[in-house]
């Protein structure tokens, strides 16, 4: 039996297999907070950190359409009340209500799924298909909010590789705390981050932190 999203094997009868889970979960509880975002995100330059001060001393920009697309009837909300539709049919129960605001539509469908996420898991035979979907929403949402993020350098890579210390520059990909040293593929969890910008890590103090 394999995962029905990324197709690992699994050592158990399920639809998803952990680390899928996982992506899911974080995915469908960041998701009404950065539709919230995206708001800031509407009018060009806006989320270059003008501040709303410089937006209303300048004249009005165009709105941008991608984002308003995002936040409208067919964009993140039809997508997680769609599947929250899905997921209720197919344990038999009814509809859920689409009332209130998009705000709380959204909240309300994100929950909805989120609250049946260990069904979804376990039994759900379109598990596989709504974890790739949210997937990739939950990527354009993350273009929409930062086009062109830049990645954080965080000094070089103090991995001892016998005769040499590695050294390679390593940086933060934007939207991850995972820093991986591409050459020697040593992993730095985010507490190391200091001292390996301030190259402690150089010293023997520093290496034994
Ligand atoms: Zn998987
Ligand atoms: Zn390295």
């Amino acid at each position: 039996m394999n995962c029905t999203a990324c197709t690992r094997p699994l050592d158990h009868a399920a639809q998803l297999c952990a680390p899928c889970v996982r992506g899911l979960d974080v995915r469908l509880t960041e998701l009404p907070g950065q539709y919230l975002l995206l708001v800031d995100h509407l009018r060009p330059g806006a989320a270059r950190g003008d501040g709303p001060v410089a937006l209303v001393r300048e004249a009005p920009l165009p709105v941008r359409e991608d984002v308003l697309t995002m936040r409208a009837e067919g964009g993140i909300v039809a997508v997680l009340e769609s599947w929250r539709s899905a997921m209720q049919d197919a344990r038999g129960w009814g509809q859920p209500a689409r009332s209130g605001s998009m705000e709380r539509r959204v909240l309300a469908a994100a929950r909805g799924l989120l609250i049946n996420l260990d069904w979804v898991a376990a039994e759900f035979e379109a598990a596989g298909d709504l974890a790739r979907e949210i997937r990739t929403l939950a990527a354009q949402v993350n273009a929409l909010l930062d086009p062109a993020p830049p990645a954080l350098s965080v000094g070089d890579c103090a991995a001892d590789l016998g005769d040499d210390i590695c050294g390679a520059p390593l940086r933060v990909p934007a939207g991850t705390t995972d820093v991986r040293c591409r050459r020697c593929g040593t992993e730095y969890p985010p507490h190391m981050w200091m001292t390996l910008a301030t190259g402690a890590w150089a010293t023997p103090e520093g290496a034994a932190a």
